[in-house]
């Protein structure tokens, strides 16, 4: 109803270009700078630390990528436990494990669907003991060195209060907001309030370089050893080939970078019409019954990356119906992604009581959220 009858399907969320990325694409191909080096890598790096008001910014791969090495640069150490929500994209724990690290799950907030800082400290009380200076659980016996916080579809975390919790007991706090550049807090943008922030540019997200991700920080230290480690270590020399380190060959090509380029310019206006899109949401649904629409919480601007129908607990039952009369439909509704703690592969990971999680998981529906929808409204 809010979009019309759909001549073809329309997806969750699709790569837009509306810019330069064709001319910066071809350039690439004519100059022969289609690699890992190029000026669209360190143009894209200095477009993205000033979107994200960060210092620094270093172009990688993809958004898991950048998570790991945000984590190796943050301290965390093979056989520690890393904190995180469950309900996130699978990327945020294969990060963690990676890396030798193990993920441990903690429950979110139902008004932001990122973790909750009341339900994590008094968690943490009880399970944490403190031994030379560093705090290790319990239960396991492990070090715990990190608090990874998402901002689940575009929707900013509750930075404050998850930053204190994290500098009380002494953990590194790293931002996933690969789903939010663009978000912003109290006027501050996603990416700038952990000490290391991570971003993806694949395909489905708001701005996307085929592939690609990015390492954003404040930390000049951290910065110079993301950007050595993510460019196989190798010490700089004209020549000769010395590597101080076991990195990885995880930059960005040039390529991908000069669509990333394109992309970013592009970011405020796509920010608006996903904005307007999901505004439309928001009051086609007003005083429904059965189904609210997820909004952004007080203080935040949301790039509402992807929009979410929430379905009151009395209507849990018809998910499955509403996921099938939508798709059949032309649109594409996908429920939201099945929790870490319930997939096999994580099913030993340590974890807090997860009600919230296991609640919502039931109860959220993801609805099509490409910015170009916003010029179909009716
Ligand atoms: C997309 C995403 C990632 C990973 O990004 P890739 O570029 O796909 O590797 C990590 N965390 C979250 C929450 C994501 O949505």
């Amino acid at each position: 109803m809010v979009l019309g009858a759909p001549s073809e399907f329309v997806p969750l969320h699709a790569p837009e270009f509306h810019g330069q990325e064709e001319a910066l694409v071809v350039d690439c191909i004519r100059t022969g700078w289609v690699s890992s080096v190029g000026m669209y890598v360190d143009q894209f790096e200095s477009d993205l630390s000033e979107a994200c008001g960060t210092r620094y910014a270093i172009a990688v791969v993809n958004g898991t990528a950048a998570l790991e090495v945000a984590l190796r640069v943050s301290g965390v150490q093979p056989g520690d436990e890393v904190l995180m929500p469950s309900l996130t994209f699978v990327a945020t724990a294969n990060a963690a494990h990676h890396l030798g690290a193990v993920p441990h799950f903690v429950d979110v907030e139902s008004d932001r669907l990122s973790v909750d800082p009341v339900a994590l400290r008094l968690y943490l009380e009880s399970l944490v003991e403190m031994r030379d200076g560093r705090n290790f659980n319990r239960q396991t016996g492990r070090p715990i060195s990190a608090l990874v916080v998402t901002h689940i579809f575009g929707h900013p975390a509750n930075m404050d209060a998850l930053d204190k919790v994290a500098t009380e007991f002494g953990f590194a706090l790293v931002e996933d907001a690969a789903e939010a550049l663009g978000s912003h807090l109290h006027g501050r943008p996603c990416g700038s309030f952990g000490r290391v922030g991570a971003l993806s540019f694949n395909g489905n997200k708001i701005l996307t370089t085929g592939g690609g991700g990015a390492i954003v920080t404040d930390d000049q230290v951290l910065a110079r050893e993301a950007k050595h480690l993510t460019t196989t270590a190798k010490t700089p020399h004209q020549w000769a080939f010395h590597h101080d380190a076991i990195g990885y060959n995880y930059r960005l090509p040039n390529i991908n970078a000069a669509l990333g380029v394109a992309q970013l310019a592009q970011l405020d206006e796509r920010v608006a019409q996903k904005r307007t899109l999901a505004q439309a949401y928001i009051d086609a649904f007003a005083g429904h019954p059965d189904i609210s629409v997820f909004s952004e919480p007080a203080g935040a601007r949301s790039n509402y990356w992807l929009n979410a129908l929430v379905l009151e607990p009395h209507a849990v039952a018809a998910r499955d119906t509403l996921l099938e009369t939508l798709n059949a439909a032309g649109l594409m509704a996908r429920p939201v992604w099945e929790p870490m703690h319930r997939l096999e592969i994580y099913a030993d990971a340590p974890r807090a009581a997860l009600p919230v999680t296991e609640d919502l998981a039931a109860r959220i529906v993801n609805i099509p959220s490409s910015a170009e929808l916003a010029a179909r409204l009716e």
